[in-house]
């Protein structure tokens, strides 16, 4: 491998990690030990005040990847017979709504094109349409193409309609500005191996505590039951069943790496300084971008293959040189992503973007 003895992953999760947040697992933790105990004290506020959550609002961590949460938010709000609308732009949105779907909850689906961002107006229209709708469910960060769809302005909407708002942030939190006091939201799911970096195996949920009171005995999983999950940690800050302690003690010192960074403000424009050069470099190389510039967020940037250039051979040779990339999710036309986050800068941008060349020069002088 040409500069690093790691692999480099340019995939949205999980990620290139910063070798102290490694670290930060060397160390066995006792459930039941008050340092434990602690650090899952300061991860949950942590969290919170990343969010700039209010403290009406709690932070539900949970064991699992991503959709666990996901599907935790859903099953545990959702009262039987409430009913969802998804609006959805990409796989993430057909997730959740193949999980309501699965939860027999009554959920309905408003499409937009992958590559659209969802439309406040057509939600307006939904709701007005549609008293019965309690909840719409929306992903800020489309990662199927690397969209960011217009949060504060769906939220403002759902509120004027007296409705409850479910986010799927999985791709923005931490490496995107946000409040939760400007923007508010009825529950926000987000998890630990995104824009946080740190490793995987923590989601958690940020939601209100009077509604995780008022939710005791909905969900239709014992596993999966945020409300249960909270009274249990407000109770004894213990979390119900195993935690994963090594990355919850990953997960605190990663919050630490961000603070010092300069927070989510900071992040966010290393982030959009990684997806520059990126960008750049690659349209250099004769890739096009999927979407249009602006509505192209940081955290992945979906191309189009290069006809000449087929990807499976393109992502064994580069992962051959300790660069991680990752294929497409449409299936419509044949695209590869890149992702821009994790503990990465321009450096290894550049030094991915001179392998990929060196490939298509190879690939060039066979043909
Ligand atoms: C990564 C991601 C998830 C969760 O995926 P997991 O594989 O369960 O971690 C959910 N939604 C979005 C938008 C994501 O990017």
């Amino acid at each position: 491998m040409p500069f690093s003895r790691q692999t480099i992953l340019f995939t949205p999760g999980p990620l290139t990690t910063r070798s102290s947040v490694r670290d930060a697992m060397r160390r066995d933790f006792g459930s039941r030990e008050p340092a434990f105990i602690a650090l899952t004290a300061r991860v949950r506020s942590d969290l919170q005040a990343l969010a700039d959550a209010p403290g009406a609002m709690s932070v539900v961590p949970l064991q699992g990847s991503g959709t666990y949460a996901v599907e935790a938010m859903l099953g545990t709000l959702v009262r039987p017979g409430e009913r969802v609308l998804i609006a959805s732009n990409g796989a993430y949105g057909e997730r959740m709504h193949t999980i309501a779907t699965r939860l027999r909850i009554d959920a309905a689906i408003l499409r937009r094109p992958v590559t659209s961002p969802l439309s406040p107006v057509e939600i307006d229209e939904a709701l007005k349409r549609d008293p019965d709708i309690a909840y719409i469910a929306i992903v800020h960060g489309e990662t199927t193409t690397g969209l960011v769809n217009p949060l504060a302005e769906i939220s403002a909407v759902v509120h004027r309609h007296g409705r409850a708002l479910l986010v799927d942030a999985m791709s923005t939190f931490g490496g995107w500005p946000l409040s939760l006091r400007e923007i508010p939201v009825a529950a926000l799911a987000a998890s630990s191996n995104k824009c946080l970096e740190g490793v995987p195996g923590i989601s958690f949920v940020i939601t209100h505590r009077d509604l995780l009171a008022a939710r005791r005995g909905v969900s239709p999983s014992v596993c999966l039951d945020l409300a249960e999950q909270w009274a249990a940690l407000e109770e004894n800050g213990q979390w119900r069943f195993t935690p994963p302690t090594h990355v919850v003690a990953a997960l605190a010192r990663a919050l630490a790496d961000l603070a010092d960074e300069g927070g989510p403000r900071a992040r966010h424009e290393r982030y959009t300084r990684n997806r520059q050069r990126l960008v750049a470099g690659m349209r250099e190389l004769g890739f096009e971008t999927l979407l249009a510039d602006h509505l192209q967020g940081p955290a992945i940037v979906t191309f189009k293959e290069r006809p000449d250039l087929p990807f499976a051979r393109l992502y064994e040779e580069l992962a051959e040189r300790g660069f991680i990339l990752y294929p497409g999710k449409l299936t419509e036309e044949p695209t590869f992503r890149i992702g821009c986050i994790g503990a990465i800068e321009s450096v290894e941008i550049d030094a991915m973007l001179a392998a990929l060349a060196r490939h298509a020069e190879r690939q060039a002088d066979q043909s």
